[in-house]
């Protein structure tokens, strides 16, 4: 049945964060003990406030199509977030509200890219972006790095993968998976090289702005040179622990705001009505109000940080931003664990799924063959309980 399906899904990779869950789930249907660290999502409940906002406007009989790039007041108060959160200035016709960051990407990918683009992904990247860029018909060129750099790009690595087809660079910061936070400094360094290549778009992913341990997040987009140039791209999945309710924007220099109004005109005709109710209710409350959470991973890394340093094989940086914990395991590569051979990190996570009875991502998925992304949205008791049974399995 294959050959009935478009070249165009056939060549699409399934991504690896949804298919990790979704074997986890079908492992745990099955009886199985499975500990889930694989998928990126906050377990907070949605914020009361958020829930009340939701349940108003089902009350008040929000039902209809929505305009497709998102109704003014949420605009409104995307602009007025943006302000307060970045200190960057935009008008409404610069907005575009998507179902979710995830679309907010697509559009991009797919209002951007011509046949034979190359976008920048400096990696580890999240898996999306290179499976996105492919649809659209670019060409994916990784930039790779390395857990001694804390995987950030260096300003050579940048210049050097600039070629005359460079469309667009992608990247996240605070990082999925790497935790990763570029500073305003090291942001200027990077910028100062595509300052001498005008052409190239910026795709700026700040879906964790707000889970970033260093509290000083830092946007691209506020250097004047690159505000003309540069797309941010946000959402409320992560912050506010609405990754269901499925909403996200950008902020945009107008004509590319204009082409993805075009584009999901086309394929969602705007996002869920009263998600984007509840979403004006969100923003408009300050960060102060979701600080506990972050409060509570910033000491779920301490826990994991702590019971990995304890794992021989496992070299962790310590991640600044996001959820996650990106560990280098390269030296168990070649070796047998319990009569099983790994070669690469995606046995190394088949093998604690099997084993450990623990979800993680193979690092392969984001770009980066030597590590595993392990998820910390999840209980203190999951996380002690996931560490000691990755511990016996590999040691
Ligand atoms: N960007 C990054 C870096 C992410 O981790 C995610 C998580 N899903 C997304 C975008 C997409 O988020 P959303 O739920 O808003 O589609
Ligand atoms: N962003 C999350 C992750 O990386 C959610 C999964 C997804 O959207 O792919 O796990």
């Amino acid at each position: 049945m294959k050959q009935k399906l478009s070249n165009r899904i056939n060549a699409m990779a399934t991504s690896a964060t949804l298919a990790m869950a979704a074997k986890a789930r079908e492992l745990r249907n099955q009886g199985k003990d499975i500990i889930g660290l694989s998928l990126g999502e906050p377990d907070f409940p949605v914020p009361d406030f958020v829930k009340e906002a939701a349940k108003k406007a089902i009350d008040e009989n929000y039902h209809s199509y929505t305009p497709v790039d998102g109704y003014a007041d949420l605009k409104q108060a995307i602009i007025t977030k943006f302000k307060r959160d970045n200190n960057l200035t935009y008008t409404p016709e610069q907005i575009v509200v998507s179902t979710g960051a995830k679309q907010s990407l697509a559009n991009l990918a797919m209002v951007l890219l011509n046949e034979g683009d190359e976008v920048l992904l400096p990696a580890p990247y999240w898996v999306s972006y290179s499976d996105i860029s492919k649809l659209a018909g670019g060409v994916p060129v990784e930039i790779p790095t390395s857990i001694e750099t804390d995987f950030k790009i260096t300003p050579q690595a940048l210049e050097a993968a600039i070629t005359p087809k460079t469309k667009m660079m992608i990247y996240s910061s605070p990082c999925n998976p790497s935790g990763s936070v570029y500073t305003q400094e090291e942001l200027r360094v990077l910028a100062d090289v595509l300052a001498k290549y005008p052409d190239i778009i910026v795709v700026s992913d700040e879906i964790y702005e707000h889970i970033n341990f260093t509290k000083n997040h830092a946007s691209i987009a506020t250097f004047a040179d690159m505000y003309d140039r540069t797309v941010v791209v946000n959402g409320v999945s992560k912050a506010y622990s609405m990754t269901g309710w499925r909403i996200g924007y950008i902020g945009a220099p107008a004509y590319i705001a204009r082409a993805c109004t075009k584009m999901q005109g086309q394929i969602t005709s705007g996002a869920n009505c009263i998600a984007q109710r509840a979403t004006i209710t969100a923003l408009e409350n300050p960060p102060s109000k979701i600080q506990f959470m972050v409060d509570a991973f910033k000491e779920r890394r301490k826990l994991i940080l702590n019971l990995l340093a304890e794992i021989p094989g496992f070299k962790t940086n310590e991640p600044q931003g996001a959820f996650y914990v990106f560990p280098d395991v390269s030296s168990f590569f070649g070796k047998t664990l319990n009569g099983t051979l790994i070669n690469n990190a995606s046995q190394f996570a088949m093998y604690l799924l099997e084993k450990a009875q623990v979800a993680t991502v193979t690092g392969e998925a984001f770009g980066s063959p030597n590590c595993i992304r392990i998820s910390y949205a999840a209980s203190e008791k999951d996380i002690v309980e996931a560490l000691k049974r990755i511990k016996k399995t590999v040691t």
